[in-house]
């Protein structure tokens, strides 16, 4: 019990420095607090919604937290609301850009293997044309 504050406080303060550095380098930290440019089609207080620089398909936004969270692995369970309201700004969007009835496809990539290429948290909005199958 002694111990544990002092271990705790250790971990607080490894986690914070770690989130800074970490966001610092961050492209979509940057694009959400416009400290770099980006084709913005959406933002609240929570996300921020803008086109992917690649696009994969006709239509290719990016759903981002506002705040940095590196991925799926990283979300605490008191983000379980904002992790919803990325599918509710997709769905919104996907109207807006005239893919709703189409059909349209939202990937969250994660880690390695899953072909997270940039460590902040994110939703694709694919649409526009016919997705490819099978995945994988
Ligand atoms: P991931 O591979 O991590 O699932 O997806 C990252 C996506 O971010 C890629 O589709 C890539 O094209 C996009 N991307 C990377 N850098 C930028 C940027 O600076 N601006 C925008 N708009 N998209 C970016
Ligand atoms: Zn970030």
């Amino acid at each position: 019990m002694g111990r544990s504050l002092p271990s705790f406080l250790r971990y607080a303060v490894i986690s914070f420095f770690r989130l800074v550095y970490n966001m610092s380098g961050c492209i979509f930290c940057k694009i959400v607090n416009n400290e770099a440019s980006a084709s913005i089609l959406y933002r609240d207080e929570q996300v921020t919604a803008f086109r992917d620089v690649h696009p994969a398909a006709p239509v290719h936004i990016l759903i981002v937290p506002n705040k940095h969270i590196e991925s799926v692995n990283n979300l605490a369970p008191e983000e379980e609301a904002l992790a919803g309201h990325l599918f509710t700004v997709a769905r919104q969007l996907a109207e807006q850009e005239g893919v709703a009835e189409s059909g349209y496809r939202l990937i969250t990539n994660t880690g390695v293997n899953g072909g997270q290429s940039v460590s902040h948290l994110h939703m694709h909005l694919l649409g526009g044309s016919h997705m490819k199958h099978p995945m994988g």
